[in-house]
C-alpha cells in the first residue's frame, strides 16, 4: 500500500524483443504487485524495428504505463532493475543487444535533474517515437518539464522509422491480472511472479525436496498464485467490496443480524490458514446495507495477514463507517491450523474474538440480545 501523503506519478518505459508476448506482460504483473507502485494505466503495445547496426536483431514490442508512486526516482528506478533481473534481462554495454526486457524510468512529475550516468526525464521520451508515442497513449497531456509542451505534441511531431506507427492488436496489458477470484488459478500462466516464484523454489530447496521433480515443476507458480489470492485483501478496498448497494433505512431501526458468514484467513505468525465463522449485528440509524455485503467486508480484511483480535476490530470498524449505525457487533469464531497441526495438536479448540461498538458497547441488554441470538 502506498503512503498518499508521499505520492508522485511517473511512466515507465517498456521493451522487450526477446519472448516478448511473456516477458512485457510479466514485467507488468511485477510491477502490480508491487507494495509501493500503483499501476494506473498501460498503453498500447507498439511494434518496432530494432535500430539499425550492429546486426539489428528481432524487432521490439514498446510500451509505457503511468505509474503512482511513493518511492524516489532512485528507488524506484531500482525496483525496475530488480524486474529486469527477474526477467532475465543482463544490462550489456550493448545498447542495441537484444533483451527480454527493458524497463525505463522516462519521467517523474515534473523532475528535471541529472543523476550522473542517467536524466530525468530520459532524452528518448522527447525525441525517440518508440518512447515517445506509448508515453503520448497513456498520458497525451503529461507537459516536458524543460520543453513547455505536452506528450502528445512531442509525439505527433516524431517520425516513425518505417512507416506509421501499429499498435498490435493481439496483446493487452492493461487489464489487471492478478489473482483475485478462485477460478484465476485454472489459467496457465508461465512467469506469473517470477521474483515470488523463484523464492518459493529456493524455499523448497531449504526443505530439502526438489523443485525440478513432476509434482512441484509448477509448484512455485501455484504457490504465488495462492498468496495473491489469499492477500488479495491488500488490493481491494471497502468502497469496492460495498459496490453502493448501501439503502435507505426507512424507519427500520431493530438489529439486523447476520450469522454464520465463512471466513478464511492466514495468521501472519506462521502464514497458516485460520478459518470459522463470523457473526455481524447493527442497529440501524439512516442507512442499511445489503446482506452479501457484509461478507464481502469479511473478505476484504480476512485476505490478508491477519491475527483474528485484529481482523474482529476491522470488521466492525468497517461497518461503522459505512453504515454509521447506532452499534455494531462482530463476534469471530476461528480454528487456527498453526494451533491444531502443531505443537499442543489441541484440534477442537477454537478462538472467540468479538468487537462492539457504539450501543452494543454502552448499553447491556443489546449486547445481551446480540449475544443471546447468536448463541441459538
Ligand atoms: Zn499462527
Amino acid at each position: 500500500m502506498i503512503d498518499r501523503a508521499r505520492v508522485a506519478h511517473a511512466i515507465i518505459s517498456l521493451g522487450s524483443n526477446i519472448e516478448r508476448e511473456q516477458n512485457l506482460p510479466a514485467a507488468v504483473r511485477c510491477l502490480r504487485r508491487h507494495r509501493h507502485i500503483d499501476v494506473e494505466h498501460v498503453s498500447r503495445v507498439y511494434e518496432t524495428e530494432p535500430a539499425t547496426g550492429a546486426g539489428g536483431g528481432p524487432p521490439f514490442y514498446n510500451a509505457a504505463m503511468l505509474v503512482a508512486t511513493d518511492l524516489s526516482p532512485v528507488e524506484l528506478r531500482r525496483e525496475l532493475r530488480a524486474v529486469e533481473a527477474a526477467l532475465g534481462r543482463q544490462r550489456t554495454d550493448d545498447r542495441n543487444a537484444p533483451r527480454t526486457i527493458d524497463l525505463d524510468l522516462a519521467y517523474f512529475d515534473a523532475m528535471a535533474k541529472d543523476f550522473g550516468d542517467w536524466r530525468l526525464p530520459d532524452p528518448e521520451a522527447a525525441t525517440a517515437p518508440h518512447v515517445a508515442v506509448p508515453i503520448a497513449d497513456v498520458a497525451p497531456d503529461w507537459v516536458h518539464p524543460e520543453l513547455g509542451n505536452t506528450m502528445a505534441e512531442i509525439a505527433s511531431g516524431l517520425k516513425w522509422p518505417h512507416g506509421p506507427a501499429r499498435a498490435v492488436t493481439s496483446l493487452h496489458l492493461d487489464t489487471p491480472f492478478v489473482v483475485r477470484a478462485p477460478e484465476d488459478f485454472d489459467t496457465v500462466d508461465e512467469g506469473y511472479a517470477p521474483r515470488m516464484e523463484e523464492l518459493v523454489r529456493q524455499q523448497l530447496l531449504e526443505l530439502g525436496e526438489e523443485p525440478e521433480r513432476e509434482g512441484l515443476v509448477r509448484t512455485p507458480l501455484r504457490v504465488a498464485k495462492a498468496l495473491d489470492f489469499l492477500t488479495s485483501g491488500y488490493s481491494t478496498s471497502v468502497e469496492e467490496a460495498v459496490n453502493g448497494a448501501i439503502f435507505d433505512a426507512e424507519g427500520a431501526e431493530e438489529m439486523v443480524l447476520v450469522r454464520d458468514i465463512e471466513f478464511y484467513s492466514v495468521c501472519e505468525h506462521h502464514m497458516l490458514p485460520f478459518f470459522g465463522k463470523a457473526a455481524i449485528a447493527y442497529l440501524p440509524d439512516k442507512r442499511i446495507i445489503g446482506l452479501s455485503k457484509l461478507a464481502r467486508i469479511t473478505d476484504v480484511f480476512a485476505r490478508r495477514l491477519q491475527v483474528q483480535e485484529r481482523l474482529t476490530n476491522q470488521v466492525a470498524d468497517a461497518v461503522q463507517q459505512v453504515l454509521d449505525p447506532h452499534g455494531v457487533a462482530v463476534v469471530m469464531d476461528g480454528k487456527h491450523l498453526c494451533m491444531m497441526m502443531r505443537g499442543v495438536q489441541k484440534q477442537e479448540s477454537s478462538m472467540v474474538t468479538s468487537a462492539m461498538r457504539g450501543t452494543f458497547k454502552s448499553d447491556a441488554r443489546t449486547r445481551n440480545e446480540f449475544l443471546d441470538l447468536i448463541r441459538r
